[in-house]
């Protein structure tokens, strides 16, 4: 057998992550590799940290990346937070929900569902309801931006009423980090967790995660060992916590680790607020291209995500065509509905390093071409300038 090494295309990543890397944070992470414990790398780590506080707009002392996704830094807070026989209120609005009921289940503990419909937000007045009905809950999860339909919900509001009823939180911000307004102090959010590949436009496999002081009381007093050797952060703060004694936990990806450390370089140099802002103007601009194509929006704009765009379909259109003919034509990558939403609607982002002005007029005139091509029922040849319009 002859083999020979990888070399992937140049891909325009617009679907609901992995998004474009910028090419600083690849060549970050083609730097030497040095040893875990290093004193050049405990330095490295440090800075990681503090930039990350700035990140999460938080002052609080446990917050480090999880060496894993996002979905272990879902992980992450759950067994650490909720014991078996707990009761823990879970806000379903789309995939990501179902995922944390999963967690809490699997901790032995008992999930009480809040449903909200598929790209509707978290409604606040349900969850309250639930709390006047469960007060032997602790724990109250949500998902603060749903990838998989593009809503957001008023996470300030949903802690505020969590904290009223003595529940600690946690919060899934893999999508919002970086793209949208996020407070963790100002919110009093208890634990929080990301992921690098998102609007923080790093390579995937790294998830930061925060805690409050609240809720490290809450793992510092459980009656049970976390069920997870690996995640348990009574034991991975003995190599990430402060102090001079650090101490072999596992090995960090320390490549992975200089590659995020560039990402939180990169976005400080930015600003987060104008990463904000910026995701929001080539929505915008998205926006304008979308509906002159005669298209529309899965969700309401009121509670819309700008990096996370939820495209309904043309009538007759085979979705998956369509994509399909965008990647080997294009080079570009948008994403299919999850779930329910399969068939239904494209997922258009416009997260970190791809949340461009190049991007959207690439995305629109491609889609524009593909679907007149395709004989769809739309308005073709308006949509570049529309956008160009919004940018002007
Ligand atoms: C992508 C995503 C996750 C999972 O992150 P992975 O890095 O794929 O494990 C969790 N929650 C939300 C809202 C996401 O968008």
């Amino acid at each position: 057998m002859s083999v020979s090494s990888f070399h992937p295309p140049e891909r325009i990543l617009m679907g609901p992550g992995p998004s474009d890397v910028n090419p600083r944070i690849l060549e970050a992470m083609a730097r030497p590799t040095i040893g875990h414990l290093d004193p050049m790398f405990v330095a490295l780590m440090e800075e990681i940290k503090s930039l990350l506080q700035d990140t999460f707009l938080t002052k609080n002392k446990l917050t480090m990346p999880v060496s894993a996704p996002g979905s272990a830094g879902m992980e992450t807070c759950f067994v650490n937070l909720v014991e078996a026989g707990d009761t823990v209120i879970v806000c379903q609005n789309g995939v990501f929900g179902g995922r944390m009921k999963e967690n809490v289940e699997r901790c032995g503990a008992t999930a009480i569902m809040v449903e909200d419909d598929w790209g509707k937000p978290v409604d606040p007045n349900k969850l309250e309801d639930a709390l006047k009905a469960h007060p032997e809950a602790s724990t109250v999860a949500f998902v603060h931006a749903e990838t998989s339909t593009g809503a957001i919900s008023d996470a300030k509001t949903l802690v505020k009423i969590a904290h009223d009823y003595d529940c600690l939180t946690i919060v899934d911000a893999v999508t919002s980090l970086a793209g949208s307004e996020l407070r963790v102090d100002d919110w009093d959010i208890d634990a929080i967790y990301s992921g690098t590949q998102k609007c923080l436009s790093c390579t995937p496999g790294i998830s930061p995660v925060s805690f409050s002081d609240a809720a490290v009381e809450r793992i510092q007093n459980r009656k049970t060992k976390v069920q997870s050797w690996f995640m348990d952060l009574n034991l991975v703060m003995g190599y990430w916590g402060e102090g001079a004694q650090r101490s072999y936990h596992h090995t960090a990806p320390i490549n992975a680790l200089y590659a995020f450390h560039e990402s939180l370089v990169i976005l400080q140099e930015e600003g987060l607020e104008n990463s904000w802002v910026r995701h929001d103007a080539n929505h915008q601009a998205l926006k304008a291209g979308i509906e002159a194509m005669g298209l529309g929006f899965f969700v309401d704009e009121a509670y819309r995500l700008p990096q996370l765009n939820a495209v309904t379909l043309p009538e007759g259109i085979d979705e998956a065509a369509v994509r399909k003919i965008l990647l080997s034509r294009y080079n570009l990558e948008i994403g299919a509905g999850l779930g329910p939403m399969a068939g239904k609607i494209w997922r258009i982002g416009l997260m970190g390093y791809a949340s461009n002005q190049q991007n959207v007029l690439t995305c629109l005139g491609a889609l524009d071409a593909v679907l007149t091509d395709m004989k769809a029922k739309i308005e073709s040849g308006k949509a570049v300038n529309a956008a160009l319009e919004v940018f002007a």
